[in-house]
């Protein structure tokens, strides 16, 4: 049972959270320390117990046992803006020994430390390190720090954003969109195997590599440690997309992905996500109390999923009790062999359009117009501020030896 929050979500409540969102639409996301977070106590449950993410402050060890790495910022030419968040950019960039291609993320360590985000780059940083072979997710292959920078070497997803070619599609065919809610919901899988809950589920979030297949990025708003019954209270995730026991600040669970699976689905098939509405306080109400209403034009079995997805009651919600293995077995999926799936066997229905490892093709050009700063290449390694976060992948270091995500 969905514990409530005491006192009911009134009019001028919701109109007051929609205003916080609306001032946030810049950032996308909140994380717990934003200060709608601090505002919005009037949503939280009585005796709710502190936010355990934000419990304990980042521990600043001793600067010299962080190992020297010997990859640094001056090692890779940075080409392209390719996408922004919440701390920094993320840009195209090659390494200047073996020309190979890499995305990397770079964040602003003074925006991190004015927001007291440490802890939530720092976990970003080791669920990148803990998943480093499963397909559909991004492989971290190097990070770093300067003075005021951090560094993550991403492999390249070339393929773009599934935001980007939903909104020039507008919507997706039954099969495609199987396809990916299929590698979606595997990678979800995995990573709730690893006791993580993704949390922030979005189509900005699922990129393409160079064969079509799902590369899911952004493990910033995660959550370590949640066992299958294990559930939080913080607050955070894109308002789009988030679940209602998030939005009321009750208790969650790793349910809270297969509502942010629905949503995306729901998105992939009618090119909005469910609960849409321009007036955003609409929104936020409708996806605490509207009932689920499905246009028509998908099959009973994609709708079935959407409803049992989208069930507002977390403990009702397909996937609550047996996980992935409930999706599984769900007929939307009954043509999806998994092993092959798993196993890339399955040949993707849309295969992007590219002309190299390092295509430009299906990046939007609002982030590629974006200037790249000249000093990014231009610091030294230092590492005194997160300690923990140099790291070299020793499997990927034999670099010729690999396959890049961009076929190359
Ligand atoms: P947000 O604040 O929106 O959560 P963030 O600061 O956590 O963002 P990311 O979401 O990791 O940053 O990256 C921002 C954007 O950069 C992504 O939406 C995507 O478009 C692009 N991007 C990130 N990683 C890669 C990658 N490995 N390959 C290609 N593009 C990428």
């Amino acid at each position: 049972m969905v514990k409530k929050a005491k006192s009911p979500v009134t009019y001028a409540k919701m109109k007051r959270i929609v205003s916080y969102f609306t001032a946030l639409i810049k950032d996308k996301k909140l994380g717990s320390s934003h200060p709608i977070y601090r505002q919005m106590n009037f949503l939280r449950p009585e005796n709710s117990v502190p936010d355990d993410d934000r419990a304990a402050a980042v521990c600043f060890s001793n600067p010299t046992e962080e190992p020297q790495c010997q990859v640094s910022a001056a090692d890779f030419d940075y080409l392209k803006v390719i996408g922004t968040g919440s701390f920094g950019k993320v840009f195209l960039a090659t390494h200047k020994e073996d020309g190979r291609y890499y995305a990397v993320k770079v964040l602003q360590k003074h925006i991190i430390l004015a927001r007291k985000e440490e802890r939530h780059v720092m976990c970003e940083h080791r669920v990148l390190l803990k998943m480093l072979n499963y397909p559909f997710l991004v492989k971290l292959h190097f990070s770093f720090q300067t003075m005021d920078r951090l560094y993550l070497v991403l492999d390249y997803a070339c393929g773009g954003e599934l935001f980007y070619h939903l909104q020039r599609e507008w919507a997706f065919g039954e099969p495609r969109a199987r396809f990916y809610a299929a590698e979606i919901a595997s990678a979800l899988g995995y990573l709730h195997s690893l006791n993580i809950v993704y949390r922030d589920l979005k189509p900005e979030n699922v990129l393409l590599d160079y064969a079509g297949h799902v590369v899911l990025t952004d493990f910033g708003l995660c959550k370590e440690g949640m066992t299958g019954r294990g559930t939080t209270r913080t607050f955070c995730g894109t308002p789009e997309y988030l679940a209602p026991e998030v939005l009321q600040q009750c208790e969650y669970d790793r349910t809270v992905d297969w509502w942010g699976l629905g949503a995306v689905l729901h998105e992939m098939f009618y090119g909005l996500p469910p609960f849409y509405s321009a007036d955003r306080l609409e929104m936020l109400r409708n996806i605490i109390s509207q009932p689920l209403a499905l246009k028509p034009g998908v099959s009973s079995s994609a709708r079935d999923l959407l409803k049992r997805l989208l069930n507002k009651d977390r403990a009702k919600r397909l996937g609550a009790k047996r996980d992935l293995t409930e999706l599984q077995s769900h007929p939307f999926f009954s043509s999806i062999q998994w092993d092959e799936l798993v196993a890339k066997k399955i040949p993707p229905p849309f295969v992007p359009s590219l002309t190299g490892p390092g295509d430009l093709t299906n990046i939007d050009s609002r982030f590629t117009e974006l200037p790249v700063p000249l000093s990014l290449g231009a610091c030294e390694e230092y590492g005194a501020t997160f300690p923990g976060f140099t790291y070299i992948n020793d499997n990927i270091l034999s670099l010729s030896a690999q396959s890049q995500t961009c076929g190359h």
